[in-house]
């Protein structure tokens, strides 16, 4: 596997922090990255969200390969101003939700921390 797949928020610090964990942890050399203000909880909610993603998801499986996708939510979060135990239940909620689509895949979900240590909370 060359390539991992992300659902990350847009926020700045989310994204090396993120990206160097994913790459050390899963071997893979690039991670696709799909972002979105607070996605943790837009995924959480609404089917029709997470459709709009779905073109995007599916190229990174079908074409790059990828057999992993990650869902991040993040402490101080602008996008889903919610407290971190919230997120922590968005994010598992949302892996939920992803697995319903059959994608060929491992599903985790981390959490970024006040410090930005990464924590995964669940796998499917
Ligand atoms: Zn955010």
């Amino acid at each position: 596997m060359i390539f991992a797949t992300c659902l990350n928020c847009i926020d700045g610090r989310a994204q090396l922090p993120v990206i160097d964990w994913i790459k050390k942890n899963y071997g893979v050399e690039y991670v696709d990255m799909i972002t979105d203000a607070g996605m943790d909880g837009k995924l959480s909610g609404d089917y029709n969200y997470m459709d709009s993603l779905y073109d995007k998801i599916e190229i990174s499986v079908s074409i790059h390969k990828s057999d992993c996708i990650f869902i991040v939510g993040h402490h101080d979060c602008a996008g889903n101003p919610v407290d971190d135990d919230t997120h922590r239940k968005q994010i598992i909620l949302a892996a939920e939700n992803l697995s319903k689509y059959g994608f060929p895949v491992t599903i985790t979900g981390l959490w970024l921390s006040s410090e930005w240590i990464i924590e995964e909370i669940i796998k499917k």
